[in-house]
């Protein structure tokens, strides 16, 4: 790191201190795998290795399938990142799909580490059965993604490559886990989803069109929204209710900003892609805390030295 590349980092966490204040700004301050930064991470966010098995038209995660590496490999650096985060609260796994028993495998981990993480599953349901009832069991909240009521609209949609999971297996496996993920998009009709009584999580398309913009601002008239509002440090979410429906709806509106070798200086999430990088960004370039391979040594022992000088200056200031 140059002198000037140095001066940088310093003023940015100089002036977080000035936003944060002393005492939230040094509670926060640390090196997470040899990075100094501010860790205010609260949620781990898992990218399953293996592939969705499905080609949806609006997919925003299609670069991320480039680079997967094998499951072993995933799994040790899940349980890394898992040691990491001791206080993490919540735990997504998203994906991407992993077979049943490293799936089975990452559940007892997730539980072994973090015993009073609340586990969140957001899968497309291909290739789900029985054999992921050990795993389920130990799971929170399951949003299942749809795109149609209609079993044959919904794989057609999904283009899948492999069969996927109806909804009267899903509730069978998933009880009252069972919430159905839907992007919002032009076609999309509430009462269609509303009439087999599971919770909605409704998302909008992103990025959207003049049309399904409407469609989303039209569905939010029909919610009866409550006064219950989650704001995260970048997002809203609503929680409403639709003929008896619990309705829980993600405002966002952009896609994440994308800034090529951002430094973690702010770190909100700590996500596994499943190249095996671990980021504080849905981009793999974007805020790395964690690359698998010989970077690694060469990246923590550089971020070794920033860390002393760092600290040195903080305490000379
Ligand atoms: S299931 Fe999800 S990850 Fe797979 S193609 Fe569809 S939107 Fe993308």
């Amino acid at each position: 790191m140059t002198d000037l590349e140095f001066n940088q980092l310093q003023e940015e966490f100089l002036m977080a201190e000035k936003e944060l204040g002393t005492e939230t700004f040094t509670r926060h301050f640390r090196k997470v795998f040899g990075i100094p930064c501010l860790d205010f991470v609260n949620s781990i966010v898992i990218n399953l290795p293996e592939p969705c098995y499905a080609n949806c038209e609006y997919c925003i995660d299609t670069y991320l399938r480039k680079n997967s590496i094998d499951n072993t490999s995933f799994l040790e650096i899940c349980e890394k990142v898992l040691q990491e985060f001791p206080n993490a609260k919540s735990v997504a796994i998203t994906g991407g799909s992993l077979n049943s028993v490293d799936f089975n495998h990452l559940l007892t981990l997730i539980k072994a580490y973090l015993p009073n993480s609340y586990i969140n599953w957001n899968t497309n349901g291909v290739g789900i059965n029985e054999d992921y009832l050990n795993g389920i069991s130990k799971i929170n909240h399951v949003n299942l993604h749809r795109n149609s009521m209609n079993e044959d609209e919904n794989e057609r949609i999904f283009r899948a490559t492999r069969q996927i999971l109806s909804l009267s297996k899903a509730k069978e496996l998933m009880g009252d886990k069972l919430c159905l993920r839907v992007t919002i998009d032009k076609t999309f009709d509430i009462d269609e989803y509303s009439k087999v009584e599971i919770p909605l999580y409704l998302n909008r398309l992103l990025p959207g069109t003049k049309e399904t913009d409407e469609v989303f601002n039209n569905t939010l008239k029909k919610l009866n929204i409550s006064d219950n509002v989650d704001q995260r440090r970048r997002n809203v979410y609503l929680n409403a209710n639709y003929q008896g429906v619990p309705v829980r709806i993600c405002m966002g509106d952009k896609l994440a900003t994308h800034v090529p070798n951002r430094r973690p200086t702010y770190l909100n999430v700590a996500i596994v892609h499943r190249s095996g990088i671990v980021c504080g960004s849905w981009f793999e370039d974007d805020k790395v805390i964690y690359m698998p391979n010989a970077q690694l040594e060469n990246a923590v022992e550089t971020d070794k030295d920033i860390s002393k000088r760092l600290l040195l200056s903080r305490k000379v200031n």
